[in-house]
C-alpha cells in the first residue's frame, strides 16, 4: 500500500542530517507501508495520490506531556477559582486533586477506556500523532495499574501512538495527608515493583516541589524506578525553585517540565546533563498567572526546548498544540519556527523517539498535518480557528 502526497506547497520540517528546521517547497512525497519513503520534485508512482493544493505539510504535533487519564472535568473548580476561591476552598466544596482520585478510583475500567478514548479522538483531530500520557489519578495501587491498563488498550487499537508513564508521585493521596514519607514508602516498595511487572509503563515521572514531593523524596522515588527499568522524568519548579531541576539533571532525567521557577545553577546543570526543558504555557495561561517560563534564559544556557500542553482536569484543559504554539509565541516569545520544532522533533527526542517520528524524512513514520495554510506562521497566527486540513498518520488520512 502506497500513497504520493503531490503538490506541496511548503513542507516544513527538521533536517537531521543538518540538525536544522528545513523548508522545501514543490516537492512530492511517497509513503509506504506507513513510512516515508522519498521526497522530491517527483517520486514515481503510487497506488493512492493525495493532491495536497499547494499547502503547508508539517510534522505531525507530539504532545509530551499530559494527564488524560480522568473521569470527569473540573469545571466546578474553574468557575469557583474565577470567583476568587482559594485551593483550599476548592477541595474543602469537594473539588481539586481529591475529586478526581475519587473518580478513577470509583470508576469501571470500560467507563475510564470511553473517556479516554473520546480525549484521544479530540487529540488527533487537532493534528496530535504521538502522546505521552500520564497515570496519577489512582494513587493506589490498583487504580494506577488500572489507569495504566486503560491506557494500553488504547494504544493498540487507537491511531495515536502513546508513550506510557506511571506517574503515582502526583500528588498525596488523602488517606496519606500528613505522612508523605509513608506514601512515597508505598511508592517505592508497592507501586513501583507492581507497575514494572504490569510491564506497560516506560517512564516514572515525579511533582517535585514545596508542599508536594520534596528533593529526598522525589530522588528516592526516581532512584527506585530506575532500578525497575522505569526511566525518570521531572515536574520542576513550578511555583518555586526547590531543587527539582537539579534532581532532574542528578537522576539522568530525559526531561524536566514547567521549569517556571527554575534557578540558573539548576538549568546549567540540566544543560550539562543533556536534560530536555519541556515548557508548558498552557498552564499558566489556563490559571490565569503571567509568569510563564524564561525561554530566552533557557534557551541562552543552551537546553533543548520542548513545548506540551500539560493537558489535566484542574490546571489546564487545553488539548490543541496549535494553541500552545500561539501561547508560546506570545507569552514566551519564541519564534514560530522554533515553537514548531519543540512540538515536533524536540518534543520526540523528549520521548527518545526521535528516529520514527517529530520529523518528515525517510525511514520515519508518515505522521503528518496538511494545514490550509501556505506558511509556517499562520499556526500560531491563527490563534482559535485551527485550519488543518487533514491528518496523516502511518500514512494513513485519519480526519
Ligand atoms: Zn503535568
Amino acid at each position: 500500500m502506497s500513497l504520493k502526497l503531490t503538490n506541496i506547497g511548503e513542507l516544513v520540517t527538521f533536517d537531521s542530517s543538518i540538525e536544522k528546521m528545513v523548508t522545501y517547497s514543490s516537492v512530492e512525497i511517497a509513503i509506504e507501508n506507513g513510512r516515508i519513503a522519498a521526497i522530491g520534485t517527483t517520486v514515481g508512482d503510487c497506488d493512492e495520490l493525495l493532491d495536497c493544493g499547494g499547502c503547508l505539510l508539517t510534522p505531525g504535533f507530539v504532545d509530551s506531556h499530559t494527564h488524560p487519564v480522568f473521569l470527569n472535568g473540573r469545571e466546578n473548580d474553574f468557575a469557583m477559582r474565577l470567583g476568587g476561591a482559594t485551593y483550599e476552598e476548592i477541595a474543602t466544596a469537594g473539588g481539586g486533586i481529591v475529586n478526581s482520585i475519587d473518580g478513577v478510583r470509583n470508576a469501571s475500567e470500560s467507563t475510564l477506556y470511553s473517556r479516554v478514548k473520546s480525549r484521544l479522538d479530540t487529540f488527533l483531530s487537532f493534528g496530535t500523532t504521538t502522546i505521552e500520557c500520564k497515570s496519577g489519578y489512582g494513587l493506589n495501587t490498583g487504580s494506577e495499574l488500572k489507569s495504566l491498563k486503560v491506557l494500553d488498550e488504547l494504544n493498540n487499537c487507537h491511531e495515536i501512538d502513546i508513550i506510557i508513564t506511571f506517574m503515582g508521585a502526583h500528588a498525596c493521596p488523602p488517606e496519606f495527608s500528613g505522612d508523605m514519607d509513608g506514601y512515597v514508602d508505598i511508592i517505592c516498595d508497592e507501586m513501583i515493583p507492581a507497575v514494572a511487572e504490569q510491564g506497560i509503563a516506560k517512564y516514572n515521572d515525579v511533582f517535585c516541589e514545596k508542599g508536594y514531593f520534596n528533593v529526598q523524596q522525589s530522588r528516592k522515588i526516581l532512584k527506585t524506578g530506575k532500578k525497575y527499568g522505569l526511566a525518570p522524568r521531572v515536574h520542576a519548579d513550578e511555583f518555586e525553585a526547590s531543587g527539582a531541576a537539579e534532581v532532574a539533571a542528578e537522576l539522568g532525567a530525559v526531561s524536566a517540565d514547567h521549569l517556571m521557577a527554575a534557578s540558573n545553577d539548576g538549568l546549567r546543570k540540566m544543560s550539562e546533563a543533556g536534560v530536555i526543558a519541556t515548557l508548558l504555557p498552557g498552564t499558566t495561561f489556563f490559571l490565569g498567572k503571567t509568569r510563564y517560563a524564561p525561554y530566552n534564559r533557557i534557551r541562552q544556557i543552551g537546553l533543548d526546548i520542548s513545548l506540551a500542553t500539560d493537558y489535566n482536569p484542574g490546571s489546564c484543559h487545553i488539548q490543541s498544540m496549535s494553541f500552545i504554539l500561539s501561547l508560546a509565541c506570545i507569552y514566551l516569545h519564541i519564534p514560530p519556527l522554533e515553537a514548531l520544532k519543540a512540538a515536533t522533533y524536540t518534543a520526540a527526542k523528549s520521548l527518545d523517539l526521535h528516529n520514527t517520528v517529530g520529523s518528515l524524512e525517510i525511514g520515519k513514520k508518515a505522521d503528518m498535518i496538511l494545514w490550509n495554510l501556505k506558511e509556517h506562521v499562520g499556526i500560531p497566527y491563527n490563534i482559535v480557528n485551527y485550519p488543518i486540513r487533514q491528518v496523516i498518520k502511518s500514512g494513513r488520512l485519519v480526519n
